[in-house]
């Protein structure tokens, strides 16, 4: 019995019946027709379930590059630093934002710019574990969860994805491109118990990063956090 779902079979029930069942096949009948009338009345129900979920899958994901936004992340930062403590591990935050980006979109035009965006993002996904969470945060600005690993492990991680994509040749409409991010780290809980406090700390080291020259990671140290730059 094929399941509807959107003027389309979108799942098919199949009925096995034993053979010392099938004597009256009146029953059998009258059975299958119930069957298909439950089936019948569910559907719209799966339908618009479905529905919901592509819906909410395409709010919490960025059009552009396939990553999960800005809003997944406020969603789910909960579940995620719980699970972090309750089996005592680290969670690594990189913020990762692509060097002279603007360069990029005033040389070669919006288009390029945009194809390096999805460049950068298949990079950083592919390369990092699949239970880590990488997120675009903003423009050109990906941030990355790294989920438990060991104190000071992030830093690590995180001078191999600025390698990877120093390496990585994008294939632009206007030719073989390369460019360079620059990352700052910072750990949860080893820097700050409240995670946006290490957010914040992983982009005080971005921006160092950025000031010592580009291209690099910077792992968050206390004395970077002055009030007056901030
Ligand atoms: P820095 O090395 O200091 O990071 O320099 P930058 O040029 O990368 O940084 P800046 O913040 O000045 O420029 C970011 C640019 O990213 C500006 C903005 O127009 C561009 N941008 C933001 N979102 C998008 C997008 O979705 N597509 C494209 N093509 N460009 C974008
Ligand atoms: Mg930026
Ligand atoms: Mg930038």
């Amino acid at each position: 019995l094929p399941i509807k779902i959107s003027g389309q079979v979108g799942g098919v029930v199949q009925i096995f019946v034993r053979k010392r069942e099938v004597e009256d096949v009146e029953e059998l009948e009258r059975k299958i027709k119930k069957i298909s009338q439950y089936i019948k009345e569910a559907e719209p129900v799966i339908e618009s379930k479905r529905l919901m979920r592509v819906l909410k899958e395409s709010a919490l994901k960025d059009p552009l590059t396939g990553l999960y936004n800005r809003r997944f992340l406020e969603e789910n930062y909960g579940h995620i630093i719980a699970g972090i403590l309750r089996r005592e591990t680290v969670l690594g935050i990189l913020m990762c934002d692509i060097d002279y980006f603007k360069k990029v979109n005033d040389t070669y035009g919006h288009d390029v710019g945009d194809e390096i965006l999805k460049g950068v993002a298949k990079v950083l996904k592919e390369n990092v574990r699949k239970a880590d969470v990488v997120a675009r945060f903003g423009g050109e600005e990906f941030i990355i969860l790294l989920v438990d690993i060991r104190k000071d492990e992030a830093i690590k991680v995180a001078e191999k994805l600025c390698q990877i994509v120093e390496k990585t040749k994008f294939e632009t409409k206007a030719g073989i491109l390369r460019k360079t991010i620059s990352i700052g780290v910072a750990e949860f809980p080893v820097d700050s118990e409240r995670i946006w406090q290490v957010i914040k700390f992983a982009d005080v080291a971005l921006y160092k990063a950025k000031q010592e020259g580009r291209d690099r990671a910077v792992r968050f140290r206390p004395e970077m956090w002055t009030e007056e730059s901030y």
